[in-house]
């Protein structure tokens, strides 16, 4: 799940005057109008939440950057991939 992060506006509202921070789905756009006031916003930053970046590269991926590959084949034992 992103976290969306907006830029505070110049408007005297209560959520866009100091800046907000919403979750949205991945499917959502980010917002270009504060929910509120309708004044124009800006996205700061998105912080991803994401599991993808925490997914163990898989073997070819792992090749690619330039990792050497071993195996376990028994007690205290590597083989090269
Ligand atoms: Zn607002």
């Amino acid at each position: 799940m992103p976290i969306y992060e907006y830029e505070p506006c110049s408007g005297d509202c209560r959520i866009c005057k100091k800046g907000f921070t919403l979750n949205r789905p991945l499917s959502a756009p980010p917002l270009e109008k504060c929910p509120l006031c309708r004044a124009p916003v800006r996205k700061l930053i998105s912080t991803f939440s994401t599991p993808t970046f925490l997914k163990p590269l898989s073997t070819a991926q792992a090749k690619n950057a330039g990792f050497k590959i071993y195996k376990k084949v028994g007690q205290g034992e590597y083989e090269r991939q």
